[in-house]
Order: C-alpha cells, then structure tokens, then sequence
C-alpha cells in the first residue's frame, strides 16, 4: 500500500464524475464531499468507492438515483453510497463481505464474482475504517465506510481549527 495524504473531496467528486460517465443510466448526486485529508492508497481507495458505486448502478433499475454523501464525526470522515434498487435481506447482511458470496436470486441475474465487496473490505480494514450496511429488500440499501482522518488534520480539529468547509451543495449533476 501507498500510503500518501490526498485530498479526500478530490475522490469523491472525481468517482462521482467516473460513475456518471460511464452509467448515464442513472442520476448520480454527490451531495457533500467532505474536504478533508486522508492518510491513504488514494489508487485503493478510489478501488473502494468504484465498488460501491458500481454495485448501486448494478443492482437498482435504470433512471434512479445513486446519491453519494459524507461528513465528519469525530475524528473520521463517512461516507454513504445509497441506492433505491434491489436492497438485500437481512439474512444475507453479514455475509456479504465475505469472498465470492452473492445473494443467489441476484447472482442468476447479474454479472460478477462476488469479489467486489471483500476487497473493499479488505482495503478499509488495510486503513483502519469500517464498513456497515442498511439495507430493505426493494427498497434500497446503503453502504457507509468510514476512514480515519490524517493525523495532522485530527491534531487541527483538537486545536479547534476548523477543517471541513461548511457544506456547500456540491451537485455537479
Ligand atoms: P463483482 O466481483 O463484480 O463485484 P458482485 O457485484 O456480485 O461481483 P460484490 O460487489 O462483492 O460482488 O457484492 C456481493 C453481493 O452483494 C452481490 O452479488 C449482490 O448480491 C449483493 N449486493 C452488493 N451490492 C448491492 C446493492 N447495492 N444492492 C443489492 N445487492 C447488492
Ligand atoms: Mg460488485
């Protein structure tokens, strides 16, 4: 792993823009980026959110919206990916991290290899962040990560400096 502080906004405007250029199927909303830095592989993390967003476009019908968001809590940044598609069923939450595990009725229907979400995790876990998922089956479903900020950042926020630049709508649709 590379890590290098970067610019986490950059990311996720940057993703955001990726997903709408390559899926003009549905209507990507970014609707904070929380301008930050991050102490990480941006390559990875950049892996991480592509994941995410591709699963939102993959398993919710054309037309709808993905709405990308994050803040700050503390002394981490969070991040939300929500889609109104499929959703997932309770008894396959906790599994769905795990390698090659797909949710049978979608996998007949949808291409992948059930790898996406374990390596996500896998990278997340590499930077000391977490993973967690709301989800109602047709519906809908969030996924949230969250990633530590970069040290000298988390020492500014103790000083009482402010960091993030209070949330203008960044809607670039
Ligand atoms: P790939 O390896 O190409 O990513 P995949 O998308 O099937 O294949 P994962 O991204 O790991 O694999 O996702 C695992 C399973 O979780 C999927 O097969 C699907 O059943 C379920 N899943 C993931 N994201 C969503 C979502 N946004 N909505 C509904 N189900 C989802
Ligand atoms: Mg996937």
């Amino acid at each position: 792993y590379d890590m290098q502080p970067f610019s986490f906004n950059k990311l996720l405007v940057e993703s955001a823009e990726n997903t709408r250029y390559l899926s003009s199927s549905h209507e990507v909303v970014l609707k904070n980026a929380a301008d930050v830095q991050i102490l990480g592989d941006n390559v990875r993390l950049e892996q991480v959110l592509n994941n995410f967003l591709s699963n939102a476009v993959k398993y919710s019908p054309k037309g709808k919206q993905i709405i990308i968001d994050s803040w700050i809590e503390g002394q981490q940044v969070i991040v939300s990916v929500q889609d109104f598609g499929i959703g997932i069923a309770p008894s396959h939450i906790d599994k769905l991290f795990d390698r090659y595990y797909r949710v049978d009725n979608t996998a007949m229907r949808f291409e992948g290899l059930g790898l996406g979400l374990f390596i996500s995790s896998e990278i997340l876990k590499r930077h000391g962040g977490k993973v967690w998922i709301e989800s109602e089956q047709d519906k809908g479903s969030t996924f949230y990560f969250s990633l530590p900020l970069a040290p000298e950042q988390v020492e500014h926020r103790v000083k009482g400096i402010p960091v993030n630049v209070p949330s203008a709508e960044t809607d670039l649709a």
